[in-house]
């Protein structure tokens, strides 16, 4: 018997590999980097999170925890500004002094304890920066933030070096494995890079060797400052996606100056923020820009160099990452949301455990809308993300009976956390299948990701022995007996009142989605919400494949090419979208720019999707009635200029109303029943939200 707790018990023989590690032998192998050894190739990418700023970086150390037990191979932080005209925003989290140094110490320790390697992201943000101390190149001011940087002199460049040598060296003294100096994405060191930002004539302008000077010099001299047994991942730009961004040539220049002068690891980088093509959507296919690491990494063994190379973007599933692994495509995958949604992907590909994983369906709902609205990042698959001290699910002292009625997103996940703590849960709904209003949103194209969120749930119910109850649909009084019942009943479609509505060429967005009922070849629909563009996408695609599957038509589609045929990898024609299937008309009561409420970060896409598929989007207008013609429709208040919109098909995506009768009769018979999801409140309503109140309700139920 083992009495101490720090010995491991030796085997008496071999043990048999891990499931995992036949399946994904690249994945999992370790990378020996000479004076360390990463233990797989899972380099979980930077993102910030709203957990660097502030001097408490004690919920950032548990966040990173259950990554490192997780098994993560390297941990790569948020971005951390080297001095303040580096911020990204005001006061945002910098490392420039031993005191700050001091106060990384809990993440390290954190990270260290759980077996896991880190390193920090130094980030200037350069000309990006959301306030007015910013400082760039040249005086140009970038089409996303509304502050002019100044530019900087010859001696502020020399300043800004110092600052990158400095943070790398609090790093060290943190107790980080290493730092990645964030060169890409058009930040302060890109900004050097490209001739549309540096109109300098100095030492750091001009021709590229001038031009890359910057990096190229901050490299050799942090490498000198941190001593050769210290991690140096550089993150270069593989592809801007800017018009005038830079050449193949360039970028190969640079890959191989920095691989050869101070990184023992290159990172890839797609796009800068400014970019107007998408770059990690979830319409984006997985692994769309592996190819761009890959040429790279044919340049790199032309030349003889061997510093591993990471690719990046849309790497969401271990066959994936192996896949590009296997290809040849790098040596390392960066996964960034992915280990966001699931804290444990690696220990579960380890595990061959695959299926159990809680992808990613590239929302950015919950993380990167997050931090442009300035809240701290989450997870809508996973809501415990960045908030692991305090949503926690703890085992029951006292088992309770719980009814949880719908599995839809907020039902299913009420119930597997409720049932996970140890109650007994039954799970009822009335349709067929678990998932609710998923279903549809399951068939548009480019959301074909919520296929993994439904089978991630149903593989929940199996784990945590829910019991499911499907074709049921439920009345008060079939409830008696039970300890709670959790009403999660989910919305039904607004009714817009509009004369001549039930003419039989008008259709909801059920009928089109979930019965697939024929729509014609001229559609009007009615509002203009998350649903109806969805709508609008799915009807102008008709029967085409969906570009998310298929990686040539998405790259043509969005105009990207070869950055070896032109500069920034921007087809100088530009996009080139599938004629659409049908003719679609977009409306809505409101003036202004239609899908003004999409997500933040996602919005953009959805609108400039429907402009190449030629969605006529119309605002302002009242509903007349809906006739033979089509629909009528007015503007202003004057009811003025009566249009007819002809049209086959109207299809109505008016908005939700929550479905909460099972509630009001449960109240009326003198149950407390608790109300989640859109049988609480449908207004703006949508999956992050059903799932966070779901999982806050059952982890204290
Ligand atoms: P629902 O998903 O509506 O589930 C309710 C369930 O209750 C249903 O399965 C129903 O059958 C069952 N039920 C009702 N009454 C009874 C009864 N009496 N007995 C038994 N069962 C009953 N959200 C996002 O966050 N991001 C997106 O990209 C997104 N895209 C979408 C695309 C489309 C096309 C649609 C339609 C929705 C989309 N949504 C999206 C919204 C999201 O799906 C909903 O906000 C979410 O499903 C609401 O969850 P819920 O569990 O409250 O309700
Ligand atoms: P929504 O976003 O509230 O949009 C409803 C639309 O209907 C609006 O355009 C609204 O515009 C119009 N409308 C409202 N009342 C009307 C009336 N009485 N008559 C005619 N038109 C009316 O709702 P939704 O599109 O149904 O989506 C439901 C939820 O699912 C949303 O909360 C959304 O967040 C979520 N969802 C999210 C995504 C996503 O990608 N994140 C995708 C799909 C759905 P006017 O009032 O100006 O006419
Ligand atoms: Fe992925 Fe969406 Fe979660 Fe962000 S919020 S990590 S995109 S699933």
């Amino acid at each position: 018997m083992y009495s101490s707790a720090t010995t491991a018990p030796v085997p008496f023989a071999p043990m048999p590999p891990a499931p995992g590690a036949a399946l994904y032998s690249h994945l999992l192998a370790p990378l020996d980097l000479g004076f360390t050894t990463i233990k797989n190739r899972v380099l979980m990418g930077s993102m910030h999170t709203g957990l660097e700023d502030g001097r408490d970086l004690s919920r950032m150390a548990a966040y990173f925890r259950e990554r490192a037990e997780g098994d993560v191979g390297l941990i790569v932080t948020g971005g951390f500004a080297p001095n303040i005209a580096g911020w990204a925003k005001p006061f945002a989290g910098t490392l420039a002094t031993s005191g700050a140094a001091k106060r990384h110490r809990v993440v390290t320790d954190a990270v260290h304890g759980a077996g896991g390697k880190i390193a920090l992201q130094i980030l200037h943000t350069g000309r990006y920066a959301y306030h007015p101390l910013a400082v760039a190149p040249s005086r140009l001011q970038s089409p996303i933030s509304p502050f002019t940087p100044f530019a900087l002199s010859a001696r502020g460049v020399e300043r800004q070096i110092r600052a990158f040598v400095n943070c790398a060296v609090k790093a060290r003294e943190a107790g980080y494995d290493g730092v990645e100096v964030m060169g890409s994405e058009g930040y302060f060191i890109n900004q050097f890079l490209s001739q549309t930002t540096n109109l300098r004539t100095d030492a750091w302008g001009g021709d590229y060797s001038h031009r890359m000077r910057l990096p190229v010099e901050i490299l050799a001299r942090m490498r000198e400052a941190v001593g050769p047994d210290f991690i140096i991942i550089y993150r270069l730009s593989m592809i801007d996606l800017v018009p005038g961004g830079s050449a193949w040539d360039e970028i190969v220049t640079l890959g191989k100056a920095v691989a050869t002068g101070g990184a023992n690891i290159v990172n890839t980088g797609i796009g800068w923020h400014e970019a107007r093509v998408p770059t990690i959507a979830t319409s984006v296919p997985r692994a769309a820009f592996a190819w761009v690491t890959q040429k790279m990494k044919a340049e790199f063994a032309a030349a003889g160099i061997a510093t591993p190379l990471v690719t990046s973007n849309r790497i969401n599933t271990p066959e994936v990452a192996e896949q590009v692994l296997a290809d040849g495509c790098a040596d390392m995958v960066s996964m960034a949301r992915p280990l966001l949604a699931d804290a444990a992907f690696v220990k579960k590909a380890v595990e061959g455990r695959a299926d159990r994983i809680n992808t990613c369906i590239a929302c950015n709902q919950a993380c990167l809308d997050h931090v442009f609205q300035n809240k701290t990042s989450s997870c809508l698959v996973n809501p415990r993300a960045c908030h692991e001290t305090e949503l926690v699910y703890r085992p029951v002292s006292s088992r309770k009976r719980v009814a949880v009625v719908g599995a839809g997103p907020a039902g299913l996940t009420a119930a597997t956390v409720a049932a996970e703590r140890g109650h007994e849960v039954h799970l009822f709904d009335a349709a067929p299948a678990i998932g609710g209003q998923l279903n549809m949103a399951k068939v548009v194209p480019g959301k074909e990701e919520f296929h993994e969120m439904l089978r991630y749930l149903a593989t929940r119910v199996e784990d945590t022995g829910v019991q499911l109850h499907l074709n049921q649909r439920v009345q008060a009084a079939d409830l008696a007996g039970f300890d709670e019942v959790i009403v999660a009943t989910g919305v039904e479609p607004r009714d817009p009142k509009i004369p001549g509505q039930d003419h039989p060429k008008v259709l909801s967005y059920i009928d089109v989605l979930r019965h697939g009922r024929p729509v014609g070849e001229r559609v009007a629909i009615i509002g203009a919400g998350g649903i109806g563009f969805d709508v609008a996408e799915f009807l102008t695609h008709g029967d085409h494949p969906s570009t998310t599957l298929d990686l040539p038509a998405w790259k043509a589609e969005w105009g990207i090419t070869d950055p070896a045929a032109a500069r920034g990898g921007l087809v100088p024609t530009g996009p080139r979208a599938t004629p659409p299937a049908r003719q679609v008309t977009l409306l809505q009561r409101k003036k202004g720019k239609l899908g003004a409420g999409l997500g933040k970060t996602t919005g953009w896409i959805h609108r400039t999707t429907l402009k190449m598929k030629e969605v006529q989007m119309v605002s302002g207008v009242n509903y007349e009635r809906i006739a033979d013609e089509g629909l009528l429709v007015s503007y202003g208040d004057k009811r003025e200029d009566p249009t007819w919109i002809a049209c086959d098909t109207v299809v109505l995506c008016a908005g939700q109303v929550p479905l909460f009768s099972l509630a009001q009769d449960l109240e009326a018979a003198g149950h407390k029943p608790h109300r989640i999801g859109g049988a609480l409140e449908a207004g703006e309503l949508d999956a992050k939200r059903a799932i966070d109140q779901a999982a806050r309700l059952a982890a204290r139920l």
